[in-house]
């Protein structure tokens, strides 16, 4: 069967890294659909004034697409690659602002259940299991400590060439977390049937067997 997967958590759970690598496991498409947020968001930044009313203008007519192929996904705007682009300090200090608007989320949300439409997939969110895909076959919400999460974005910067301190970072996933849980549409929450997976001393590889396990 081709089964329609959601895995939603707050930011830092490692989300894109494991449904990644399970989706390679399955043969399936993942689809992250924070990224998709974060195009709109790069989008945004590209004007020198943040404003609900530039938000709005901006994804009237933006043209954000997902590719996933050999494991990788490319996000483009507009037909440029944002892939990198997207990843900044700068569009996640914005994104969740940009996230919670109706209209950026109707467009994206209709975006999204046409990606998932043919099964195969293993998509990544917020919103997936409790509003996106509310009959996914399985629903995973994934989520560490606050610690944990801050440990692993450290790294992932880290590697990335950006020097940040754990604190601010912890800061910074916080004050994501808390916006993204408060906001009125779609708000972050666990789905009444969503199996919890807390990742907290669990190796990648680990976490990763856990959902292939779920998806048996
Ligand atoms: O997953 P990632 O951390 O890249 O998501 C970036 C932001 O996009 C989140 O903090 C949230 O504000 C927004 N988002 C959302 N709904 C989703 C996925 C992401 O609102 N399904």
């Amino acid at each position: 069967k081709r089964l329609v997967v959601a895995i939603d958590g707050p930011a830092g759970a490692g989300k894109s890294t494991v449904a990644q690598l399970a989706a390679k496991k399955l043969g399936y498409t993942y689809i992250d659909t924070g990224a998709m947020y974060r195009a709109v968001a790069w989008k945004v930044l590209q004007q020198q004034e943040v404003t609900d009313e530039r938000i709005l203008e901006v994804i009237r007519d933006i043209d954000v697409d997902l590719h996933y192929a050999e494991g990788r996904t490319t996000v483009t705007v507009d037909g440029e690659d944002v892939s990198a682009a997207i990843r900044t300090p700068e569009v996640s200090a914005v994104v969740s602002r940009v996230a919670a608007l109706g209209p950026v989320r109707t467009k994206m949300v209709d975006l999204q259940r046409k990606m998932a439409k043919r099964g195969a997939v293993l998509m990544d969110g917020r919103d997936i299991a409790t509003n996106v895909l509310p009959h996914a076959d399985v629903k995973i919400f994934l989520t560490a400590s606050i610690e944990e999460r801050a440990r692993r974005r450290w790294k992932e910067m880290k590697e990335k060439g950006y020097d940040i301190a754990l604190e601010t970072l912890k800061k910074d996933i916080a004050a994501r977390d808390k916006a993204d849980s408060e906001r009125e549409i779609s708000p972050l929450v666990q789905a009444d049937d969503a199996v919890l997976l807390d990742t907290t001393g669990l190796s990648i590889d680990e976490v990763v067997a856990r959902i292939l396990n779920l998806c048996q």
